[in-house]
């Protein structure tokens, strides 16, 4: 038996470089250090919550073509839905609800129709976000500045709580300084103005641990890869500049022929510090100045509750988008999810004075703007952070595309912060790990050895 292709990193990036290397017939390894595959992908259960809930509400865009592949090659296609035509409920700051409709026209007709209808903006913001949105679609990509500095430049604060900031933080996990203009510029090109009918909001059918963790650990397994949980790698052996094997943390030692790297890049300069000579690895991807947004989410459960839609932004709350899961799984069971914007925090926080801030800021203000939700006795809640949701790119790296290969030729990288036009989504992460599957079949590289 061959040495395997070995792939370090069980989310839907090492998934996906794992389904691309199938068809060369080589042994093909995944090693995961969780108890699960699907990485960021995941759901969890707890005591006191009726059903599983996510690690926290993610949307699928329906212009999410490479994802929308895999998917349909591995048979889980139908655990997603994009509604059509896409539709946006959102309460403003006093109350007042309307829908932002992404009209059924070609892109970008059908982006620039729903903004100019959207009556939450007055006539003037309207225009203005028209014409910004044309700008950002149609003008160079822009590395050098912020989304912030450019929306500061290109239009008023109401267009920029109400539309622009609503749309980078969801699209982008990340506050618009955070980010630059240039990433906005691709997720409205490559995400919802693309296309005959653009880029649809979508959504999960079932819990995200269920498709991505179970569903497709199955169909890797039934298709040849050994999968490997539980299994954390912290360390390589390198003869001849190439990785001759891969080193777990419990001890053992897995021969390889090569290795796909599928982490995001905290954990990758984690790995790369354990072997002898890391420096030329990891200088050029300035590991160690990456940051990572958080997303913290609610889950409440109640016995019964009236639904409301399938998810709601809330710009100006701290309850920022709001998910009812018993439309979006079909389970009168699941609990709604809320996007809280909270970065803040603090690690020490105790459950008593969480349950304090959730009781006293989060709920009355959920109620307010959902005042069909005000009387629901809430029988379970369940605060899920995920400290490092998304990698934040340092400011030296932004607008630089990041080479997959190494310095070490049978070593590729991947993961949603590796795509050279996407910013960090499923999509991206998906993208870079076909790449690097690809450029593994293409460059030979694992028969090389
Ligand atoms: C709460 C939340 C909401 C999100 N919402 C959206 C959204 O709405 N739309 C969207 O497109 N994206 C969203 N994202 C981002 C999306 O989930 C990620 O971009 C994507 O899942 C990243 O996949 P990945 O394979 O690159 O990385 P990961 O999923 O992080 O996979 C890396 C894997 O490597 C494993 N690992 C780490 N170190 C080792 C080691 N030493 N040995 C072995 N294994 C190791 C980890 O356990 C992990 O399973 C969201 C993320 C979060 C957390």
């Amino acid at each position: 038996m061959p040495d395997p292709i070995i792939i370090i990193g069980g989310g839907i990036a090492g998934m996906a470089a794992a389904w691309r290397l199938i068809p060369t017939g080589l042994p093909v390894t995944l090693l995961e250090a969780r108890p699960r595959l699907g990485g960021r992908l995941d759901s969890l259960r707890a005591a006191g919550a009726p059903t599983p809930f996510d690690n926290g509400p993610h949307l699928f865009l329906s212009s999410y073509v490479r994802t929308r592949r895999l998917l349909r090659e591995i048979g889980l296609e139908r655990d997603f839905d994009y509604p059509w035509p896409g539709r946006l409920p959102v309460i403003g700051p006093q109350g007042r609800a309307a829908i932002l409709w992404e009209w059924p026209l070609p892109a970008p007709f059908n982006f620039s129709a729903g903004l100019l209808s959207f009556p939450l903006l007055s006539w003037k913001a309207r225009n203005r976000a028209v014409l910004a949105a044309r700008d950002l679609l149609t003008g160079p990509l822009e590395a050098e500045v912020s989304a912030a500095q450019w929306l500061e430049a290109h239009g008023e604060a109401e267009e920029r709580g109400l539309f622009w900031e609503p749309l980078v933080r969801a699209a982008l996990n990340a506050p618009s300084e955070a980010v630059p203009v240039r990433d906005l510029q691709v997720i409205l090109r490559e995400g919802f103005a693309k296309g005959l009918t653009g880029g649809r909001l979508g959504h999960a059918r079932r819990p995200l641990g269920k498709i991505f963790g179970e569903g497709m650990r199955r169909a890797l397994e039934e298709a040849g890869v050994q999968v490997l949980t539980g299994h954390t790698v912290g360390g390589a052996e390198i003869t001849a500049g190439r990785i001759t094997s891969v080193k777990l943390r419990n001890g053992r030692s897995l021969p390889c022929r090569a290795v796909v790297a599928a982490l995001p890049p905290w954990a990758l300069y984690d790995w790369l510090r354990t072997l002898p000579h890391p420096t030329p690895l990891v200088a050029p991807l300035h590991l160690e100045a990456w940051g990572a947004q958080s997303l913290v989410s609610l889950f409440l459960w109640a016995g019964q509750r009236p639904w409301v839609e399938p998810w709601t932004s809330l710009p100006g709350r701290r309850a920022a988008w709001v998910f009812d899961y018993t439309r979006l799984w079909g389970d009168s069971r699941a609990p709604l999810g809320l996007i809280l914007e909270w970065p803040d925090l603090p690690q020490s926080q105790t459950a008593a004075a969480m349950r304090g801030f959730v009781a006293r800021e989060i709920l009355p203000e959920l109620a307010a703007a959902l005042p069909q939700l005000s009387r629901v006795p809430w029988r379970a809640w369940k605060l899920v952070r995920e400290r490092r949701a998304t990698p934040l790119r340092p400011r030296a790296l932004w607008g630089h595309p990041l080479s997959p290969t190494t310095a070490l030729p049978n070593l590729v990288l991947a993961g949603d912060w590796l795509d050279p036009l996407l910013p960090p989504t499923v999509e991206a992460a998906v993208r870079s790990g076909e790449a690097a599957g690809e450029k593994i079949i293409m460059q030979k590289i694992a028969l090389d050895k």
